[in-house]
């Protein structure tokens, strides 16, 4: 099993290898596609890159990128000149024109685990980084979840913007549009009401939408939803559908986070396969 798995990675990654030297030698024959992500384009503009966590903690898990890990990214993308936006920053940008810095990225989390404040709060501040934390209002202060002090805590910083993940983190395309009604407005109200603040973006449970879903999102108040469908955003983007670049815990975890953050980007400008 873990032969025919390794068998697997080698050549998937002799693959994205192979893919990415076809990908430079076609950029490099038409200059005008070749700006890396962050930067403008005449047809959609600048374009911000999404990142999407669950966990930052010590367990051994795909979900769980460990503390240091974390720190890493965060250190690279600091280093790199990549500044992070807020997802309303980034609403504006793409609907008012409102400036963007350069190499925009938005941080995300989703489910509002007890470890972002723990773990990935104290690190977020360390290198001036700003984030955005989907919380599921029914689990906040339940054991591993964030508890409302917290959030208010992170929210009040400006570090941290505190984001819908429904009410019960039920899959959206398994209920009825009473439920689901129910599960975007209460969810919607009860940030609102504890933090003293507009919610204006939900994360869709288990990324499942679909146009009627994403229908009652806009009826429901907000500006926009994240899905977990890998891709960058750009004002030619559904709002109601932002895709976003899943980071994980890897057995080389700032590898794969290079690669995500830069490789990616540019196999879909010119065209190439999402997952
Ligand atoms: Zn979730």
């Amino acid at each position: 099993m873990h032969r025919i798995m390794a068998r697997i990675i080698a050549q998937k990654k002799i693959l994205l290898l192979v893919l990415f030297v076809l990908a430079v030698g076609f950029v490099a024959q038409r200059p005008e596609r070749s700006k890396a992500a962050g930067s403008a384009d005449s047809v959609s503009g600048p374009k911000v890159i999404v990142l999407n966590y669950h966990k930052v903690d010590n367990q051994n898990h795909s979900l769980s990128v460990l503390p240091p890990d974390f720190e890493q990214q965060m250190a690279f993308l600091k280093e790199n000149g990549y500044h992070t936006v807020t997802p309303h920053e980034m609403y504006m940008a793409f609907t008012d024109g409102a400036p963007l810095p350069t190499n925009p990225v938005l941080i995300t989390f989703d489910d509002g685990y007890a470890d972002n404040y723990t773990y990935a709060y104290p690190i977020l501040k360390k290198y001036g980084m700003k984030a955005a934390i989907f919380v599921i209002t029914s689990l906040m202060g339940k054991p591993g979840y964030l508890t409302w002090g917290q959030a208010a805590e992170m929210e009040a910083s400006g570090v941290v913007s505190i984001e819908s993940h429904t009410v019960t983190h039920g899959s959206l395309t398994d209920l009825t549009d009473e439920q689901i009604r129910y599960e975007l407005t209460e969810a919607k109200h009860d940030i609102e009401q504890r933090l003293g603040k507009e919610v204006e973006f939900l994360a869709y449970p288990t990324g499942a939408y679909n146009l009627h879903i994403a229908s009652l999102v806009q009826e429901a108040g907000y500006k926009g939803a994240f899905t977990v469908r890998y891709g960058n955003m750009d004002r030619a983007a559904n709002f109601y559908a932002i895709e976003r670049v899943p980071i994980f815990h890897t057995s080389d975890t700032f590898a794969s986070f290079l690669e995500r953050l830069k490789f990616v980007p540019l196999f879909e400008r010119i065209g190439w396969a999402k997952n």
